[in-house]
């Protein structure tokens, strides 16, 4: 479904992605490991065109991520994000947040887009919340809000760049809880995290970086209990 290939990046002199190759299934999750500074939010920002690329090539369902105009607009409703900080629009409600996109993008009329918001509130469990606003909510209910919200554009993969790193412990699972129903349900993600619990239970494999490049790659439980290079044992023992 998404696919990367012999991807560089280059900030000014600084090589932030180093011969990146990747592909992503359909209904995969993948999950992204690795110490700060590892590129691993500038994979997922290259992956959905919030940055561009040095040299190497993207595609989404076999096609190449378009550099800018309605096509990217396209692009961007086939590729939900998530961030660590939450990113909801504060003078909006919840329900607001969640249908201003289909309203705009997909074209849905009000009515439908409340229906479907209302559903995707339901079913991260912040519906009682609907009318109100962003601050009134908790960290973790507005990461939630965050993912229903990426989800009204009905994308075809999710990516979640350290989604449950700046909650307190208490609300973490509660999101981990939804991500962890998205991935069973068949959704494709992208999840950077550190998270190893998350890591053991929903991912299919896990992409370990360090230094711009990907390391090792492997399914959970080979990683964590075998990791093969020094690099990674060398994190894998930071981490535990
Ligand atoms: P963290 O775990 O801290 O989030 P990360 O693995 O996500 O780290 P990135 O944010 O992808 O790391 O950054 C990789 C490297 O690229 C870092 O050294 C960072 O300083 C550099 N970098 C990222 N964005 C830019 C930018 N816009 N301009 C210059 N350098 C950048
Ligand atoms: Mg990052």
């Amino acid at each position: 479904l998404v696919s990367v290939t012999d991807v560089e990046k280059h900030f000014g002199d600084f090589h932030a992605l180093k011969n990146i190759n990747l592909t992503i299934r359909e209904r995969e999750v993948v999950v992204v490991i690795g110490p700060s500074g590892s590129g691993k939010s500038t994979l997922c920002r290259t992956i959905n065109r919030l940055e561009t690329i040095t040299s190497g090539e993207i595609t989404i369902d076999g096609k190449e991520l378009p550099a800018e105009g309605a096509a990217l607009a396209q692009l961007r409703s086939d590729v939900g994000m998530v961030f660590q900080a939450f990113n909801l629009f504060a003078h909006k409600t919840i329900l607001e947040n969640v249908t201003l996109g289909p309203i705009k993008v997909r074209g849905l009329s009000k009515a439908e887009a409340d229906t479907q918001a209302m559903a995707l509130l339901e079913r991260v469990g912040v519906a009682p919340q609907a009318d109100k606003y962003p601050a009134q909510l908790s960290g973790g209910q507005q990461q939630r809000v965050a993912i229903a919200r990426a989800l009204a554009m009905k994308p075809k993969v999710m990516l979640f760049d350290e989604p449950t790193s700046a909650l307190d412990p208490e609300m973490i699972n509660e999101v981990l809880d939804v991500m962890v129903g998205l991935a069973e349900e068949g959704m494709t993600m992208v999840v950077v995290t550190h998270e190893m619990g998350f890591a053991r239970k929903a991912a299919h494999r896990v992409v370990f970086m360090a230094d711009g490049e990907i390391v090792e790659v492997a399914e959970p439980e080979e990683f964590f209990n075998n990791p093969q290079t020094p690099r990674a044992q060398d994190f894998l023992s930071k981490l535990l």
